[in-house]
């Protein structure tokens, strides 16, 4: 029977964007194919291992390429475990499973071709990846005790699936027809044993099974007593293996090179750019395992949605066991890739034995202690590049902090960077604690939607002014993780936009204090008119310039309270906590000594403007706009 159905997805405008952009990279084709030629066999040596499989066979786990010269074609052959009918559907006739949408949105709004590059694998588009030399790509798969069945496809719109009767085999036979050269891509380059030969050994040399080709050579004759005959050769073929097939993780520590980990990376995680950091690791006694270890050079695109896996490949005695475990990474190293290998592991573990068990805990962690071990090695080696991680991935150290309750701040706290009113790069906590002024009693910080912002805060000035060092926190994560750790170095954290009492001197809240009681009325009936917006008024010592700030008491502060505001409600009446604001006013700017003296009728109009302008100061938006703007017209128009 031989059914046609239709791409789900715009498998045309996919196609179109993906010649485009891997036009000068369309080699890895075969890397691809080659990729799921191996993923097959894993997932036959898998079954067998499990009571599903108790019937089957093992057999002589092999990877084949032909070339056929004379119909245009590449033909890769596995052994692994085929697929039926329905298999065929679910796999091949969905393009870009993972998003499709999505990739397409990416792709088109993306002029950075090396971007592209990289969001093409993210999106699991590998076998798609075919049609991109292939003008035809045909499909002829079987699984053990089914039928055979033949897929075809140009790769625009549709496809074709037929059963077809052949017994003779179990695995894959997938068929490239290659297009037709063209003036800029000789696309015939492909049916030259040498350009795939090298590219096997480029992209494939450390898949685990052996890839075989029928390789070529020229000999010359041999007379009856097997001396060479000079000028007369002939043409030798022999079978030929062309990979060296060692996993990676199974050679000496020496021979694993940062470019071997890179190139590893780039054929096994579909990444277009070297990661950011890669690690191998390999440690035997208490527990024994092998690991490699990526931090990509950019963040996956779903990070942080709900679609996002987390995880590690796991395996087992150099077997595959599964794609992504996702006990082997902590939470707030979710954009960690790589796999684990451990002789210790039964093969046939179920998931959930596999989740509780105590290895796979121990290895977790022993992993993690690794990684930020490496971490921290960048951090004072390449102090630059150890930013590009920040600039990626610190909100999730951050949270790791967070969402233990400050339980990793030892393990932690030294990866923070922050940038400061002196240093718009960042620095260490560590840095800041040596740089610090003596007498200093506080980590200080301020919080902000920028650093520009934040530096334009009116409580700013006075740090400006004393040449204290403030951290800028932009991060809606910042301030809960600092609350979360209290202390760095026994110093506390202190927010420039909370409560300073016990940082003044006795002098200066002497007349702070006979200040407020020469103004009682002028500060009451701000307070008042301000009731449901602010719990207090006072007279700052913080401000130097500005006319006003708010700041907040002890506890939540303003910064946090909008964070919550805006975090999806468990419930829909229910309020999330407030901070207690404090509307600070400079007792010696000319703003205050203007209005002091109005009467009450006039502070009552003034109050909201004062309060709506603190708000604009602290880089908060005005929150009733309509009011605001009839309040400032009706002083102006008064004014007249
Ligand atoms: P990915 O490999 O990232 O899942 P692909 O588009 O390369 O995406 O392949 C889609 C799916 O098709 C694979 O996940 C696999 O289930 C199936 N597949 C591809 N090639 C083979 C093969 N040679 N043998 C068995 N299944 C295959």
């Amino acid at each position: 029977m031989k059914e046609e159905k239709i791409f789900k997805a715009e498998s045309k405008q996919l196609l179109n964007l993906m010649i485009n952009s891997i036009y000068s990279n369309q080699e890895i084709f075969l890397r691809e194919i080659i990729s799921n030629a191996s993923d097959a066999i894993d997932k036959y040596r898998y079954l067998l291992a499990t009571d599903e499989g108790k019937d089957l066979k093992d057999r002589d786990y092999q990877i084949r390429i032909k070339i056929d010269k004379e119909n245009r074609r590449i033909i890769v052959i596995d052994n692994g475990i085929g697929m039926n009918r329905q298999d065929l559907e679910k796999n091949l006739g969905t393009i870009a499973k993972s998003g499709s949408k999505e990739f397409l949105e990416k792709l088109s709004k993306n002029k950075d071709k090396k971007d592209d590059l990289s969001i093409i694998g993210q999106f699991g588009v590998g076998f798609y990846s075919a049609f991109i030399v292939g003008k035809k790509v045909e499909v002829k798969t079987r699984r053990e005790k089914d039928k055979c069945y033949l897929f075809s496809s140009d790769g625009i719109e549709k496809y074709t699936i037929e059963d077809i009767d052949d017994d003779s085999f179990v695995g894959t036979e997938v068929s490239i027809y290659l297009r037709d050269d063209e003036e800029e891509v000789k696309y015939s380059s492909y049916l030259e044993e040498y350009r795939i030969k090298s590219l096997v050994k480029k992209y494939s040399d450390y898949i685990r099974y052996p890839i075989h080709m029928n390789i070529t050579s020229t000999e010359n004759d041999k007379d009856e007593n097997g001396k060479e005959i000079e000028g007369k050769t002939h043409e030798v073929v022999t079978d030929t293996i062309l990979n060296s097939m060692i996993p990676l993780w199974k050679k000496p520590k020496s021979e694993v090179t940062d470019e071997k980990l890179n190139e590893f990376y780039k054929t096994h995680f579909d990444d277009y750019e070297d990661p950011l950091i890669s690690l191998y690791v390999k440690t035997e006694g208490v527990i024994s395992y092998s690991a490699i270890l990526y931090i990509p050079a950019h963040a996956p695109y779903n990070l942080y949605s709900d679609s996002y896996e987390k995880g590690l490949a796991l395996y087992s005695k150099g077997i595959f066991v599964q794609e992504k475990c996702k006990e082997l990474v902590s939470d707030y190293l979710k954009f960690t890739k790589g796999l684990v290998d451990s002789d210790d592991f039964p093969l046939n573990i179920s998931r959930e034995i596999l989740q509780n068990s105590p290895l796979l805990k121990k290895i977790s962690s022993n992993i993690e202690n690794k990684l930020i071990e490496k971490l921290k090695d960048l951090q004072k080696n390449d102090y630059d590049k150890y930013l590009k991680f920040v600039d990626i991935y610190i909100d999730n150290i951050k949270y790791g902090i967070y969402s233990s309750y400050g339980a990793k701040k030892d393990l932690l706290a030294d990866l923070l960077v922050y940038k400061t009113n002196k240093d718009e790069k960042g620095i260490t906590l560590k840095k800041y604690v040596e740089d610090k002024k003596e007498d200093q009693k506080y980590i200080y910080y301020a919080t902000g939607k920028t650093p520009e912002e934040i530096l334009l805060k009116p409580e700013m000035e006075k740090y400006k002014r004393d040449d204290i060092q403030v951290l800028l926190l932009t991060s809606n994560i910042d301030e809960f993780c600092l609350m979360m750790m209290q202390n760095y170095d026994k110093l506390e954290f202190k927010n420039i936009s909370s409560e300073n009492k016990d940082e003044i001197t006795e002098e200066e809240k002497k007349r702070l204090q006979t200040l407020t009681d020469e103004n009682k009325r002028f500060l009451d009936e701000i307070k008042n008119s301000l009731k449901d917006k602010i719990d207090e008024v006072s007279f700052s010592n913080k401000l130097v310039d500005s006319p006003l700030c708010i700041t907040s008491k002890e506890g939540l502060s303003l910064n946090m309270e909008k964070v919550l505001e805006n975090q999806p409600k468990m419930e829909e009446d229910s309020h999330s906590p407030k901070a207690i604001k404090v509307l600070e006013i400079n007792p010696d700017h000319k703003l205050f000594k203007a209005i002091k003296d109005l009467d009450d009728e006039s502070l009552k109009k003034y109050a909201p403007i004062l309060y709506e302008e603190a708000l604009l100061l602290e880089g908060y938006e005005v929150e009733d706009k309509k009011s605001f703007v009839e309040n400032l017209n009706n002083l102006l128009i008064n004014k007249k």
